[in-house]
């Protein structure tokens, strides 16, 4: 590296900017990251607040500016679930008997806050042009998900819950006629819990205006009739354990956890 560096993005967590980083080094660009110590509003406040500056040789500034736009949520959610263990690939028997080579352990997902923070950025900066008053999200990984989004739009937050077999909101919540909502949601696969959700609070004449997940698992087929935004969209593929080409491959195979039938 010479001296004529520029910074072309800041980060407010040292992941993103590693990923940043990693993705530049891949693309063939030089990168060094700088972390820059914030002046807080509370200066004694122990947790001083960084923020990473990426920088790259002057001349490689264009070039690595267009790659970066390639760092879309997409990737960064996928790298983040693979970092967080939420996202498992290798040879995995799935409860239904068959057989799948990824497989998401969808707990890992809230089990650091600090990622959390990262992809409800994410979902937050796509859904802020939705006019809402409230963020809601189905027990139990999505109160954690909904609530983040929540803050980070200023919103009023709200949970809801299966009780005897029907989706329902604790009597606390306000949940008023002509209120609009965004629901968030974890995972994906049918859809079934989302619909749910959507119908109690239609039932309470409040207006669904947005889905926000974090990953599609049905590959984008599912459809809520209202404007729904998934992070990560995946068609994870399985097979009869006779037609699974790891097997053939006589690669071994795990029997994760059970939390993945949504
Ligand atoms: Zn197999």
């Amino acid at each position: 590296m010479n001296d004529k560096l520029v910074t072309i993005a800041k980060y407010d967590t040292p992941f993103e900017a590693e990923l940043a980083m990693t993705y530049l080094a891949d693309c063939g660009i030089k990168a060094v990251l700088f972390n820059e110590i914030i002046n807080s509003i509370f200066p004694s406040f122990a947790g001083l607040k960084y923020e990473t500056e990426l920088r790259v040789n002057k001349e490689d500034e264009i070039i690595a500016k267009e790659h970066l736009i390639n760092i879309n949520s997409a990737y960064l959610t996928e790298n983040i679930l693979k970092e967080s263990g939420a996202l498992l690939e290798g040879h995995f028997k799935l409860t239904s008997g068959r057989h799948s080579n990824k497989y998401i352990e969808k707990i890992k997902i809230i089990q650091n806050p600090e990622k959390v923070e990262i992809i409800c950025g994410h979902l937050a900066r796509i859904l802020k042009e939705f006019e809402c008053d409230v963020v809601i999200g189905p027990a139990y990984g999505a109160i954690v998900l909904g609530y983040e989004v929540a803050k980070q739009l200023g919103k009023q937050f709200a949970f809801c819950q299966r009780v005897d077999g029907e989706m329902n909101f604790r009597s606390g919540f306000t949940l008023r006629p002509g209120m609009k909502a965004i629901v968030i949601e974890d995972i994906v696969t049918t859809g079934g819990s989302v619909f749910e959700v959507i119908e109690s609070l239609n039932k309470k004449e409040v207006e669904v205006v947005a889905v926000g997940l974090i990953v599609d698992r049905s590959g984008g087929s599912v459809d809520f009739n209202v404007p729904t935004y998934p992070l990560l969209t995946l068609s994870i593929e399985s097979w009869e354990p006779e037609d699974c080409p790891l097997c053939k491959a006589g690669q071994e195979i795990t029997k994760p956890g059970s939390s993945d039938k949504r």
